[in-house]
């Protein structure tokens, strides 16, 4: 079995490598706070994926969203995937990325504008995932506008409650997304009249770091059941989009077989969609393919003690990595040089914010740290940098792609005129 994370020690007394690729190296060349992801694992991932529903006509769609950078898209593109975006600025960038790649775009989300769909519309997208009754007639519009046909999927919720932190879930009624199943084949009926408008396909996406397959499995035969009604209805119903959420597991001690974990999964759809014939299954995987490939490495500034409470202060904060204060989500960290007989001790690893939400770890047992340490927090490779913002003035940290024992900038650290520039130019201030 291949370990959950790139992130290892490879030989006992040695320092924390991204597979053969010291960390040390990294910060000195790269400086931090710095975010490393493994291509190696991000293409293993993929595979893994694929090879599990290698028995039926399927589709991989990466959600841009988990990690939007050009880099791994580039990366996930070149092993034929197709991609999930939620705005014209994820499809923006893989337009970038490879133009023909719009064939295999899936455009989800329950917001989209005109000119979102315009710019989807004229790059020939392979689906929009609608969400509302009023949104089927904006699309229809814009649609003969153009001069384009929109091939039309509705985001169905199905009803399904997925054990997660609620902020993550998104498939039941109360939640804001999708079109209630009872209504759907109503709104199919409206669709097929709509002129720039071809229903032909149901997705679903019931939300995210869930951990067992069985609510996919439930949700995928309640569609199944609706793509059987609109077939006797004469819809031509060629795709089910079962959408992401497969989850990952955060802690050291829990066991994690991504392997296991990918077939269980594919074996349950595969079982739910068995009554359909001539079907295209798109999956819409994040998390599970990036996370654990990335890890956001970090300085140590100081080491404090307020009364009984130790602090370590690390130059990454909430804004680089806002998991921890926005899930109270769990992040492992590591320190990337292990020294002999050095004590555990219960700290708070906090970043320089001004927020007492900016912590990465609390009462967290760690090697006695120092100034000057590195640390590695890991499975930081999804929803880190693509949910950082410049907080406090922050620069964005810069990323690097290894492969092999090779690695390659594919983000340059941001600027201060990178983060002023919108301003002073409305200003009139020169820079
Ligand atoms: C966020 C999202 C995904 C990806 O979720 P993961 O948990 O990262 O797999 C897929 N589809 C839709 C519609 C999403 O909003």
């Amino acid at each position: 079995m291949t370990p959950a994370r790139p992130f290892v020690y490879p030989i006992p007394g040695s320092s924390l490598h991204c597979g053969k690729m010291p960390l040390e190296k990294l910060a000195k060349r790269f400086k931090t706070p710095l975010y490393v992801y493994s291509a190696d694992q991000i293409v293993e991932r993929f595979e893994l994926f694929s090879h599990a529903f290698e028995e039926i006509p399927h589709l991989i769609c990466y959600s841009v969203k988990a990690n939007s950078a050009l880099g791994i898209l580039r990366l996930l593109d070149k092993q034929g995937a197709g991609f999930d975006i939620v705005s014209g600025g994820e499809l923006e960038r893989v337009l970038r990325i490879n133009r023909k790649a719009a064939e295999r775009v899936v455009f989800s989300g329950v917001g989209k504008t005109a000119p979102e769909m315009d710019l989807a519309l004229k790059a020939g997208i392979r689906i929009f995932n609608v969400e509302s009754a009023g949104e089927l007639e904006l699309l229809s519009e814009r649609a003969r506008r153009v001069r384009r046909t929109a091939r039309i999927a509705l985001r169905v919720n199905p009803d399904v409650f997925a054990e997660t932190h609620p902020y993550i879930s998104t498939g039941l009624r109360e939640h804001k997304f999708g079109i209630d199943i009872r209504e759907a084949r109503a709104v199919y009926q409206r669709a097929r009249r709509l002129p720039g408008i071809q229903p032909c396909g149901i997705s679903v996406h019931i939300g995210s770091q869930i951990r067992s397959a069985t609510p996919f499995a439930d949700a995928a035969a309640r569609v199944v059941a609706l793509a059987e009604e609109l077939r006797a209805d004469g819809i031509k119903i060629d795709s089910i989009d079962v959408g992401g959420g497969l989850g990952i597991e955060y802690t050291a001690g829990a066991k994690f077989n991504a392997k296991a974990q990918a077939e269980e999964y594919a074996r349950q759809l595969i079982a739910a969609l068995a009554p359909l014939k001539d079907i295209t299954l798109l999956l819409e995987p994040g998390r599970f393919l990036v996370a654990q490939a990335g890890a956001l490495l970090t300085s140590v500034l100081y080491v404090k003690k307020n009364g009984e409470k130790t602090f370590v202060v690390t130059d990454a904060a909430m804004n680089d990595l806002v998991r921890p204060a926005l899930y109270q989500a769990h992040h492992e960290i590591l320190p990337v040089v292990r020294r002999q007989g050095s004590r555990q001790i219960a700290v708070d690893v906090v970043g320089p914010v001004c927020e007492s939400g900016d912590f990465f770890a609390r009462d967290r047992l760690l090697p006695t740290a120092r100034e000057g340490d590195l640390l590695a927090i890991l499975d930081a490779g999804a929803y880190g940098l693509s949910l950082s913002s410049n907080y406090n003035t922050r620069m964005r940290p810069a990323e690097v792609l290894v492969k092999g024992a090779t690695a390659k900038l594919i983000r340059r650290r941001e600027t201060i005129g990178d983060l002023l520039a919108p301003e002073l130019s409305a200003l009139n201030i020169r820079s």
